[in-house]
């Protein structure tokens, strides 16, 4: 595994909370990681002891099949212990709070909690209460950082680089956290990006963050490299914001006429769970062109690397701990106590 541990020096962080605040290096560290990891998804005997002894604790107080599975088997690869909380089934609904439920769980020796939430900035918060490490798996409408670099992953992997292409993202822009990640994820690797959906759900105000607006999906179709068809965010958006899921489909949904009228070599992405019919046509989904399932297998490889190098700097930090509170014991006590501990 030497390439892997060559890779880690552009990440330093404990955590991994959104692509906001990572560097185009720190992006890249993941990526090349996660291209050392996809080898191991290739042998007969699919697991490496890289992470033996550490636990990993799946900590989702929201829905998801993907990310939650894809974190789970990411660790057991790494031979990590894994543990599963649900919210249904905790404490949680005798009213602990995600803090107390996050620390006692942490005092039984956790080294890294995935945090579903659906709080924006979850992740954050909890970060700043607990020792371990914390990989954001989705907060709210604010980010989901690991399905924007398995995103980063698979087009690079499909296309041979990022930079200089045109990303178009589709759909429910407003209340989607896989768009804001991969809003800066995209445009700190040279990206050009362009969201599209009707103005309901795709307000100008995202200009700020760098990206170009458009509500005609025709206009820009002939442009794009790459089409990401988001989910409408039924459960986030309280009421729809258009005047039908037939209109919708119509003006924004990715049929296979569409795609006809789009460079030949322009892929499409989703980031699922798909609405079959609504923002992609089954045989767009399905389709030679569709990016769906090397999302997911990458997914895995990208999860790998983010659990690697968050808890390999947990781990480190905790050595550095360890020592740190044996010099200054062994200051404290004098000299006899120091060599007692050394031959302890
Ligand atoms: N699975 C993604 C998420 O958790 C996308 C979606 O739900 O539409 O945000």
């Amino acid at each position: 595994m030497s390439p892997v541990r060559e890779e880690r020096s552009a990440w330093t962080r404990p955590h991994l909370l959104g692509l906001r605040e990572l560097s185009a290096e720190e992006i890249m560290a993941v990526l090349d990681t996660a291209d050392s990891f996809a080898e191991i998804s290739t042998r007969s005997i699919r697991k490496v002891p890289t992470l033996r002894g550490r636990v990993v604790v799946n900590l989702f107080y929201e829905a998801s099949t993907r990310t939650r599975l894809s974190f789970s088997l990411a660790a057991q690869r790494l031979s990590a212990d894994v543990l599963d909380f649900t919210k249904e089934s905790s404490s949680t609904a005798k009213g602990e709070t995600l803090i107390d439920t996050a620390r006692n769980i942490e005092a039984m020796g956790v080294d890294v909690f995935v945090l579903r939430h659906a709080a924006p900035g979850a992740a954050t918060v909890l970060a700043r209460h607990v020792k371990c490490s914390v990989v954001n798996a989705g907060d709210g409408a604010h980010e989901h950082p690991t399905q924007a670099l398995l995103d980063l992953f698979a087009i690079k992997k499909r296309l041979g680089r990022i930079k200089g292409l045109h990303v178009a993202i589709v759909g429910d822009i407003a209340h989607s956290r896989v768009a804001r990640s991969n809003i800066w994820g995209l445009q700190k690797l040279g990206a050009r990006v362009t969201v599209v959906g009707p103005p309901t759900l795709v307000p100008e105000r995202f200009r700020e963050l760098g990206v170009e607006v458009c509500h005609d999906l025709d206009k820009v179709l002939p442009e794009v490299d790459v089409f990401n068809m988001l989910r409408i965010q039924r459960e986030r958006q309280g009421t729809l914001n258009f005047p039908s899921t037939e209109e919708y489909t119509r003006l924004f949904g990715l049929s296979r006429e569409r795609l006809a009228r789009a460079k030949p070599e322009a892929v499409v992405m989703h980031p699922g769970p798909i609405n079959r019919g609504v923002e992609i046509s089954p045989d767009v989904a399905d389709g030679p062109r569709s990016l769906v399932l090397e999302q997911v297998a990458g997914g895995l490889a990208v999860r790998m690397a983010v659990l690697f190098l968050c808890a390999g700097r947990s781990a480190a930090l905790q050595a550095e701990e360890a020592q740190a509170q044996a010099a200054t014991s062994a200051a404290t006590q004098g000299p006899g106590a120091a060599a007692q501990g050394g031959s302890a």
